[in-house]
This record gives C-alpha cells, structure tokens and sequence, in this order.
C-alpha cells in the first residue's frame, strides 16, 4: 500500500485483573455509595453540574489519598498506565508517574456527562464498576475534529480507522486509559439502573 497511518490516536483498554473483580467492584459501589450519603457539598455541586447523578469531582477528588480501598485500586491501575506509557515511547526521565486526581461517578438514568477533556495531566482513564446492561459507553472525539472544515463526510461503512468517533462499551472490571487531551463523552445512561465508575488523572514528576 502507497499509503500509511501516522500520528495514531492510542487508547488502552483492559481488564484491571484476571480475578476477584466481582469482591473489588462490591467494595468500590459500596463505597461510592456511602461517599455520595456523606458528601453534602458534593450533592449540591451535582444538582447544578451533574443533573439528576453523583460525582465527587468538585469535592473529594483525591479519593486514593483518603481510603485504602482506593488506595488499593491505584495501585493496580499504575500498573497499566506504566504499560501504556511504554506503548506510548515516553521518556519519562526517570520520574515517577503520579495519580493527581481520582473521583467516582453514579449515573442514574438520564444521567450524562458532556464533552470534556482533563487538563493537567498527561494519562487519565475510566475504571468500571457498574454497568448495567445497555449503559452508554465512553465516545472519543477525533482530536483534529475542528480542522477537517472542508472535508467531506465519511460514508456510512467507513474503516475504524477513518471514523470521526469512537465508542467503547462499559464494562465491568475494564480500565480504559487515553492521553489526556483526547475529548470524550458519556450519552445519558437509558436504562433503569446506576452505571457507576471511577475517574482518574496520573502526572509524571
Ligand atoms: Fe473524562
């Protein structure tokens, strides 16, 4: 082929471990549970930026600071991010990656998290605890989405590859991690249950 790809958009997607993920994710929505009882401030934030679900963004979003079992969690999750930096060719200098942010979010039908990115990091991700069946994905964005300006459409059956968007399903006990400057998108969770997940930015210093 006359043709090649370069400049790749790399994204990571993987199951945290090979076992006891039913024992984990039980701690984890039992926790966040308890953490959306507690966090008064953190429900009102929500009730203006988060209609109708629970994230703990605004006000505990240092969550492997404050409890072992997300301790615990980043600790498996450095793991991976080490694994896709080194898939990334980064030269991290001999400095150590940093988990900077972690945050839980609760999403009740109708519940959507809009386009964003997550400044001030360099690998940030998604781990999943909750996914009822039928619960939105994640949706990136091609990030040279706002240069294409003349470009014509992609057909209907166009190769992964050549597509503007992409989604990948919730599930369970999956960690997907992207750079941190890729924009993405949870559409409203349509289904009757709760779609929990845990957020999280790392640095390197
Ligand atoms: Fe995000």
């Amino acid at each position: 082929m006359p043709i090649r790809a370069w400049f790749p958009t790399q994204i990571y997607c993987e199951k945290l471990q090979k076992t006891a993920l039913d024992r984990l994710n039980d701690d984890l929505a039992d926790e966040c549970a308890r953490l959306r009882d507690y966090d008064d401030a953190g429900r009102k934030w929500c009730t203006a930026n988060y209609p109708g679900g629970y994230t703990s963004y605004a006000t505990l979003n240092k969550l492997h600071r404050f409890s072992s079992t997300f301790t615990d969690l980043e600790k498996k999750i450095a793991r991976h991010v080490r694994i896709f930096a080194k898939a990334l060719d980064m030269d991290l200098r001999g400095r150590e990656i940093h988990m900077t942010d972690c945050w839980a979010n609760i999403m009740p039908p109708t519940t959507a998290h809009g386009l964003h990115l997550h400044p001030l990091a360099f690998i940030s991700g998604t781990y999943y605890v909750r996914t009822p069946k039928g619960c939105s994905g994640l949706k990136f964005e091609d990030p040279r989405l706002d240069r294409f300006m003349a470009a014509p459409p992609k057909i209907s059956g166009a190769r992964d590859e050549n597509r503007t968007h992409t989604t990948y399903p919730a599930e369970e006990g999956n960690l997907i991690l992207f750079e941190s400057w890729l924009r993405h998108e949870v559409a409203a969770n349509r289904v009757d249950e709760e779609r929990i997940s845990i957020s999280f930015n790392y640095n390197w210093a």
